[in-house]
């Protein structure tokens, strides 16, 4: 079974990602084709002015997010309303990063319709007997590998199969203390079935900037399989639109402009 002994809330991932950008070696360049940031948190020191500085600094456009649900600011349809009208008047693309199955009860179809974009990942695990994994904490601890993979992959089906997203955050991603061991979980049929379930209702993988998810076997398969693409940083400093791991895949899996998302037509 799975022992979790990490369960304090953090507000998610980018706190434990939270390292400045490290520059090591020759940087690869940027592509050819214009380049979104879909995965920016607002926050104290990413503030919409310093994140839009970011962006074009680096000529990278932005779409930002923040979570819907219990424990997040973004709880009711008055919530979200005021968060769509914020936002709307900055040149940014406008997305939700949803944590919980069924989240989207809580909101009205018509304003989930004016979002650009819904984003969700599968690090939020929950357990049999209630309460959460968060497999972003370094010191979650993990008995029995295939135990988890079995539910991690479970969860990942719901999600691929009855949420209402657009794109699929942090494939593949695997806790620190198993993740040596990506090669031999992450199986060929494992990889497969994800990518033919994003395939049929048409889900994008992020290739994640934070966490250097998916790999490159990954996104090849993905690729041949006709999904689209994104780049994110899951940032809210100045890692925003930074971009080293997400440049160096496109350009060893050879994306194109066709390869990559675009957000829902208003
Ligand atoms: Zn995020």
């Amino acid at each position: 079974m799975i022992a979790a002994s990490a369960m304090t809330w953090a507000p998610h991932f980018s706190r434990a990602f939270g390292a400045t950008s490290g520059d090591f070696g020759a940087s690869t360049a940027k592509p050819s084709f214009p380049v979104t940031d879909y995965h920016v948190h607002l926050s104290p020191e990413l503030t919409i002015d310093k994140a839009l500085a970011l962006g074009k600094e680096r000529g990278v456009q932005l779409g930002v997010l923040e979570h819907p649900g219990p424990n997040f600011a973004i709880r009711t349809d008055a919530d979200l309303k005021q968060y769509i009208g914020t936002l709307r008047k900055y040149p940014v693309q406008i997305g939700l990063q949803p944590v919980y199955l069924g989240w989207s009860k809580a909101f009205s179809k018509d304003l989930l319709g004016q979002l650009d974009y819904i984003l969700m990942d599968a690090l939020t695990l929950p357990k049999r007997d209630g309460g959460y994994i968060e497999l972003w904490q370094v010191t979650t601890q993990y008995d029995d590998e295939q135990a988890f993979m079995h539910c991690y992959t479970e969860f990942i089906e719901q999600i691929l199969t009855t949420e209402p997203i657009d794109i699929f955050g942090w494939p593949t991603f695997l806790p620190v203390a198993i993740a040596r061991d990506y090669s031999q979980l992450w199986t060929r049929p494992r990889i497969e079935h994800i990518i033919e379930l994003a395939a049929a209702r048409k889900i994008a993988i992020e290739i994640n900037e934070a966490s250097h998810v998916p790999d490159e076997t990954f996104i090849q398969l993905a690729k041949q399989a006709g999904l689209k693409f994104t780049f994110g940083t899951d940032s809210r400093n100045q890692n925003a639109a930074h971009f080293s791991y997400c440049y160096q895949l496109a350009q060893k899996c050879g994306l194109t402009e066709s390869d990559m998302f675009v957000p829902r037509k208003k």
